[in-house]
C-alpha cells in the first residue's frame, strides 16, 4: 500500500531537525506558494484575499489567508501545532578540560526525551548560531549533517544490572564523545572552531548558539504492510506537516491560520510558545488592519475555532494497565480526539461533536483518547491558547508509540486521515 503524503512527510522530517530548520523549511514552502512575509516589528498593511506569514524569533511561524471581508465575521479557522521536540542541548563552553583523552561536550536535557534511546547512536548537531557581521548580530541555521558524536553505554560486564532498570545521571552520562585528543592538543573552543569552519567565519565572530543533538538515522517506512513510519520528531512534526498540507490545499477564501509554536516541550511559557500573546496580538492586528474595531475583534474571537493538533498515545498491548480500559487508540485506526475531565485537553462535548461531524461527513475514521484514571498524562498547546484567547478549541492528534523516544512509531494511514480532517475543517 502506498500513502499519498508519505514521501513528502519523510522529506519534511529530514529538513526539520530543529525548530529553526522547521521554520525555515516552511518559509520556503510558503514563499513557493505565493505567501508574503509581514515583519512583526513593522507596521502591517493587510488586505483582503491575500496570503501572508509572520515569523517570531526564527522558531515560531504563523501563516494565514485573508478571505473576503464578509467571511471575517465567521471567525478565524485555526490549526495549531508545535515545531520543537525533546532533545539534548549543548551548554555554553562545553569542552571538558580535564586530563582524559576523549573530548566530550557538556549538555543539558531539553524537554522530556526517553534518555536511554539516545545512547549508542551516531549523532549530529543542528540549531542556530548568532554571530557578528559588520557590527550587527546575524542569526543563521546550522546543520552538520555528518555523524559527529556518540553517547556510549557502559558494557553490561561492568553493570550486570543494566537490564533491571537504570537511572541515568544526566550530568555524568549524557555527554557525547566527539574525538580523542593527545595530551599536548588544545581542546579549548573546539566547538566554536568547528562552527566557524562550517560557516566560514572567524571564531571570534560567534557570540552565541542554540545547538541540539540529533539522530543521524533516517526515517524508515516499515512493517510487512509498509504501513508504519519509524522516525524521530514525529511529535509534533507529523501534525505540523499534516496541518501544512491541509492549509495549502484548502480554499483560500477564508480567514484561516496555521500557527506553529516553539517550546511546547518545556511548557510553552516563552515569547515563541503557545502561552504567549503572539497569536492574540496577530489576530488583533489582522482585524484592525482590515479596519475592524475592538468590538469586531471580540465578536470574531467568539466565532473562531481552534484545532490543537499534537500526537496522542497509542495503546501498547504489553502495558495495557497504563491505558484507559475502554478507549484504546490503535495505530492506523484513525485520528484521535483527546479528552480530559481536568481539561488538560481543550475538547468539550460541543467542540468534540464538531470534529466527529466532520469525520462522518468526510468518511474519516476517528478514535478517542482519555488517560487511565491513575495516570496524570501530558498536555499540549490547546490549553495555553485557550487561556490566551478564550477561543473554542478541540485537541486532536494521531496515535503513536514510543512518544519522546529518539525514534517514534507512526501510522501512515492515520497521517492521511488527519490531512483529510484538517482540510475539511479549513473548507467548512
Ligand atoms: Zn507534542
Amino acid at each position: 500500500m502506498t500513502y499519498k503524503h508519505a514521501k513528502s512527510l519523510i522529506s519534511f522530517l529530514k529538513n526539520g531537525l530543529t525548530p529553526f530548520h522547521v521554520t525555515d523549511n516552511i518559509t520556503n514552502i510558503l514563499k513557493a506558494n505565493g505567501f508574503k512575509v509581514l515583519d512583526i516589528k513593522k507596521s502591517f498593511k493587510i488586505e483582503a484575499n491575500q496570503k501572508y506569514y509572520v515569523i517570531k524569533n526564527d522558531s515560531a511561524i504563523i501563516a494565514f489567508t485573508t478571505g473576503d471581508l464578509k467571511a471575517l465575521k465567521n471567525g478565524f479557522k485555526i490549526i495549531g501545532a508545535h515545531t520543537d521536540s525533546p532533545s539534548i542541548k549543548i551548554k555554553p563552553q562545553p569542552e571538558f578540560k580535564d586530563e582524559e583523552k576523549y573530548l566530550r561536550l557538556n549538555t543539558e536535557v531539553y524537554g522530556g526525551p526517553i534518555l536511554n534511546t539516545w545512547f549508542d547512536r551516531p549523532l549530529t548537531l543542528a540549531g542556530r548560531i548568532s554571530f557578528l557581521k559588520e557590527g550587527e548580530i546575524t542569526n543563521t541555521n546550522i546543520n552538520f549533517v555528518r555523524p559527529l558524536m556518540i553517547i556510549p553505554n557502559l558494557a553490561i560486564h561492568l553493570n550486570r544490572k543494566v537490564n533491571e532498570g537504570q537511572k541515568i545521571d544526566k550530568q555524568k552520562e549524557l555527554l557525547p564523545f566527539i574525538m580523542t585528543v593527545d595530551n599536548d592538543q588544545k581542546k579549548e573552543d573546539y566547538l566554536l572552531k568547528l562552527i566557524a569552519e562550517k560557516l566560514a567565519l572567524k571564531k571570534e565572530q560567534i557570540l552565541d548558539f542554540d545547538l541540539y543533538l540529533r539522530d543521524t538515522a533516517q526515517p524508515k517506512i516499515m512493517g510487512s504492510k509498509e504501513e508504519f513510519l519509524s522516525a524521530g520528531q514525529i511529535d509534533d512534526l507529523g501534525m505540523v506537516h499534516a496541518g501544512l498540507q491541509a492549509f495549502l490545499k484548502s480554499s483560500d477564501n477564508k480567514f484561516k491560520l496555521l500557527t506553529l509554536f516553539d517550546n511546547e516541550e518545556v511548557g510553552s511559557h516563552t515569547e515563541v510558545g503557545a502561552d504567549s500573546p503572539l497569536l492574540n496580538n496577530l489576530l488583533e492586528r489582522i482585524v484592525y488592519g482590515l479596519e475592524g474595531g475592538r468590538e469586531d475583534y471580540l465578536q470574531i474571537i467568539e466565532n473562531s475555532f481552534m484545532v490543537s493538533a499534537d500526537m496522542a498515545h497509542a495503546f501498547h498491548p504489553a502495558y495495557a494497565d497504563k491505558h484507559d480500559p475502554t478507549n484504546k487508540p490503535i495505530i492506523n485506526s484513525g485520528l484521535v480526539i483527546k479528552v480530559s475531565s481536568n481539561r488538560s485537553y481543550t475538547t468539550n462535548s460541543s467542540s468534540g461533536a464538531y470534529i466527529k461531524k466532520l469525520c462522518f461527513e468526510n468518511d474519516i475514521e476517528y478514535q478517542s483518547f482519555v488517560n487511565n484514571s491513575n495516570q496524570k498524562g501530558g498536555s499540549t498547546i490547546g490549553p495555553p491558547n485557550v487561556r490566551q484567547l478564550g477561543i473554542e478549541s478541540v485537541d486532536i492528534g494521531n496515535p503513536i508509540l514510543s512518544m519522546h523516544s529518539i525514534r517514534e512509531l507512526y501510522g501512515l494511514g492515520d497521517h492521511e486521515s488527519s490531512i483529510k480532517l484538517m482540510t475539511a475543517f479549513y473548507n467548512d
